[in-house]
């Protein structure tokens, strides 16, 4: 199933952190697994609030008392890998340990507090990595309004392609440029169209239409051999957890060299990603219905669909995108948010795509990364993207200090957003993810 909903969800509860009462991003309900370091050494942390618990040294002091062996082993590594191989179950139990560990009241919690020395660290001291080695990276393109606008941009007279309601599409991406969260993204050169006499000729220049995109990480759980396929009745218990990831785009770049194949190098520059991952348990009471389909609409065929994934494969987080200039952090105004949007706008669910990959016998491992694909909605300028929000660079956004924006410049910052909201469930988030532009 891929909502379970138990105590550790519960509204009422409360922890001994302090900060971690009605915190905005990180309560107790919450508990998102990620890599920190404090000095030279990576280890696994657990957010609580403004803090990190340190899994590893809670494990030492004995405050894990119904994990095994193998997850033991999994939570004292320096990436979260052999934690996302777990099984679905042993990643519950943790979740459980950890919640009683945390929780104000109980008899864990009671000792742990007088740990709190050793377990704890403040987020503001802790340098945050990217929470897994990353073999294999793909991205989707499972956003609908966006494949859309996109569509109306290049192919007015058919937006979206023929196969697009029938199979969710994807490109192979780049894992050596996956980055957390605060690493800038240098402004890259490659090869754009010049329209002359002689016709279309490449020009080699620094990117004049750089671009972010607003998408969901997906961190792949335990994964299947070479050869075999993952029954879409089981690819929820693939997924270990979500994150925010922003697709760095270099629009020129990618507009003359996409033909006939898919992105290289406008896309293959950086990726960023944040840093915690939303454990797919986390996520139990803010899964929706996959998006409705028209009668006019294909049935997915039956790799693809299932009565459970219809029901709550998808997703219900609010996006946000944020953008500071140069400009406005000089004058001291505040970032500005560019757009909002809902996950709930994905055409295909994180089970589908998982069920997709692995359709042909490809192998998927433990610390795989899934982008979904631009998340934009349906009217107006919430679009997950410049290119969209801009049409092409034709309608700049008029910023409130008076700067325009058709595509980002040098010094620009461009942070994402995701929060979790349900009645009768304590809200969570996604933290952040940040980058900003150098030239
Ligand atoms: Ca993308």
């Amino acid at each position: 199933m891929t909502t379970h909903i138990d105590r550790t969800h519960g509204a009422a509860l409360a922890s001994w952190v302090e900060s971690a009462h009605g915190h905005a991003q990180f309560p107790i309900q919450n508990l998102p697994m990620g890599v920190f370091a404090t000095g030279a050494s990576a280890r696994i942390g657990c957010a609580i609030g403004d803090q990190v618990l340190d899994v590893a040294a809670a494990l030492s002091a004995g405050l894990l008392p119904d994990v095994d062996t193998r997850t033991a082993r999994a939570v004292t590594g320096e990436t979260l890998n052999a934690w996302m191989a777990l099984d679905a179950a042993q990643r519950r139990t943790l979740r459980v340990d950890l919640s009683r560990l945390l929780e104000a009241g109980s008899h864990t919690g009671a000792i742990a507090q007088r740990h709190r020395g050793v377990i704890l660290h403040a987020q503001e001291d802790c340098r945050m990595l990217l929470p897994a080695q990353v073999g294999d990276y793909t991205d989707y393109y499972a956003g609908i309004h966006h494949a859309y606008n996109c569509g109306v941009i290049f192919r007015p007279e058919q937006p979206l392609q023929p196969n697009y309601k029938h199979l969710p599409v994807a490109y192979h991406g780049r894992a050596s440029t996956l980055m957390p969260s605060g690493v800038p993204v240098h402004r890259p050169s490659g090869q754009v169209r010049v329209d002359g006499d002689g016709g279309p000729q490449g020009r080699f220049q620094p990117t004049a239409r750089l671009d972010y995109e607003l998408e969901l990480a997906i961190w792949v759980g335990p994964g299947n051999p070479l050869a075999t396929r993952i029954d879409i009745a089981q690819a929820a218990q693939h997924v270990a957890g979500f994150g925010l990831l922003n697709d760095w785009s270099a629009r020129d770049i990618q507009a003359w060299e996409s033909a006939p194949l898919g992105p290289f190098l406008g896309k293959n520059f950086m990726t960023s990603v944040s840093p915690w991952v939303v454990t797919s348990d986390a996520m139990a009471p803010f899964r929706a219905a996959r998006m409705p389909r028209d009668a006019s609409d294909p049935r997915p065929l039956a790799y693809l669909d299932d009565a459970d994934d219809a029901a709550c494969g998808g997703l219900s987080i609010a996006l946000e995108v944020h953008l500071s200039t140069r400009r406005m952090r000089e004058a001291g105004l505040a970032p500005h948010r560019l757009s909002h949007g809902d996950a709930s706008a994905l055409w295909w669910t994180p089970a589908q795509m998982v069920a997709h990959h692995t359709a042909g016998g490809c192998n998927l491992r433990p610390g795989d990364l899934i982008g979904t694909g631009t998340i934009s909605m349906p009217e107006g300028r919430e679009c997950g993207c410049l290119l969209e929000m801009t049409h092409g660079g034709k309608r700049p956004v008029q910023l409130p200090n008076g700067e325009v924006r058709s595509f980002l410049e040098d010094g620009d910052e461009v942070v994402l957003r995701g929060t979790c909201r349900r009645e009768g469930f304590a809200s969570i988030g996604f933290g952040e993810c940040r980058g900003q532009v150098r030239g």
